[in-house]
């Protein structure tokens, strides 16, 4: 069946600055690291992608090495481009990165100008795209030069294969490297990428200070911690979870019963708001202004539903995020 975007996408979604620039994101987007690679049923993938749009979800975010096997998320991504989305290609902001291993040998892996322009060639034609809206290096490189991974997306930026540059899992200092090195070319870094959960709060030390000042924006991934962040893992491992699947990122191991103590605790305190545990741990991570986006990832139609719903309640009382730090201590 043809698709038709829905008329009222974008009635309730809210949009939200990337840093001091030009571009607004949503404060849902959808990641592609999970559920959409050829393991994955892509009648499912597609009815989400389709189905987050249809929220106003215009945020898409891939890497090169998504899937399993790497690559095919993009794939995937191409298919639902060629088939439903093409007509909405300036409503979408496609994001995509390069910097784990991709291919053997030196130039498939890590951050130089050789891996990183052949690798976005590559994902260009996975997804039948002339350019994507964004393109990240996906983690630091200790070796090569910062010089040479700032200018390899400087360039790429001037060969009109990406609109905006962004970086992943970069500390601090090195943001704040990075992102002079990228001011002196002309091309200023867009956004960071850092993971960020009540489970996982590092960046509040000082990276969101220095993206602050150099005005750059975030998009948290992992808002949820894989799964844990909702009520999935409460009553032990469910099947077809992420933890259960032999591919999936989320161990057993990392469902503690110290953990499930605070996610119990957590969960209560939502309950009190009326809201999910998946809902109040978005509307957390977007409680700090100098968040742009909360990066969700999804197995199911209805996960996307409720999580974009936690827009209707993203106010806190003080005693509220007491309560929610006394939790996690
Ligand atoms: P989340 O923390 O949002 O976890 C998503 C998982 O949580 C889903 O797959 C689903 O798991 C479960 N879930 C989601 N909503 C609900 C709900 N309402 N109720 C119950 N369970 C729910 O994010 P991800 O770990 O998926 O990461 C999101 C994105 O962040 C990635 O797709 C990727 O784009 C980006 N990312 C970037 C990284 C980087 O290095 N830059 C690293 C990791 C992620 P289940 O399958 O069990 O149903």
């Amino acid at each position: 069946m043809s698709y038709q975007a829905s008329d009222t996408r974008y009635n309730t979604m809210r949009y939200s600055r990337s840093g001091r620039s030009g571009v607004k994101l949503p404060l849902i987007s959808l990641g592609l690291w999970h559920n959409f690679g050829g393991v994955d049923t892509l009648s499912n993938s597609r009815e989400m992608i389709l189905k987050a749009f249809d929220l106003g979800i215009t945020h898409f975010d891939l890497a090169n090495n998504y899937g399993p096997p790497p690559g095919s998320a993009e794939e995937s991504f191409g298919s639902v481009m060629a088939k439903d989305l093409r007509p909405y290609r300036d409503q979408l902001f496609i994001s995509t990165k390069a910097g784990w291993g991709m291919w053997p040998g030196p130039y498939g892996d890590w951050g130089s100008r050789k891996y990183l322009i052949a690798s976005l060639d590559q994902s260009l034609k996975r997804m039948g795209l002339d350019y994507v809206d964004l393109l990240y290096h996906h983690r630091p490189d200790p070796e090569t030069p910062l010089e040479e991974t700032m200018s390899a997306l400087d360039q790429i930026v001037r060969q009109g294969k990406a609109l905006y540059v962004g970086i992943s899992s970069y500390d601090a200092e090195r943001t704040a490297s990075a992102s002079k090195i990228l001011k002196q070319l002309g091309t200023p870094c867009l956004i960071h990428q850092p993971s960020y959960s009540m489970l996982n709060r590092s960046i509040e030390e000082k990276l969101l200070d220095v993206l602050e000042a150099e005005g750059i924006g975030c998009i948290a991934f992992c808002p949820l911690a894989q799964g844990l962040l909702t009520s999935k893992y409460l009553n032990g491992i469910p099947e077809g979870s992420r933890a259960a699947k032999p591919w999936g990122f989320l161990k057993a191991d990392r469902i503690t019963e110290d953990v499930i103590a605070k996610v119990g605790k957590l969960n209560d305190i939502a309950s009190g708001r009326g809201q999910s545990l998946a809902q109040m741990s978005l509307a957390w991570v977007l409680r700090d202004e100098r968040v742009t986006s909360a990066l969700i990832g999804a197995s199911k139609v209805s996960q996307i539903e409720e999580n974009a719903a936690a827009l209707e309640r993203l106010d806190f009382a003080p005693e509220e995020l007491s309560a929610i730090d006394e939790a996690l201590a």
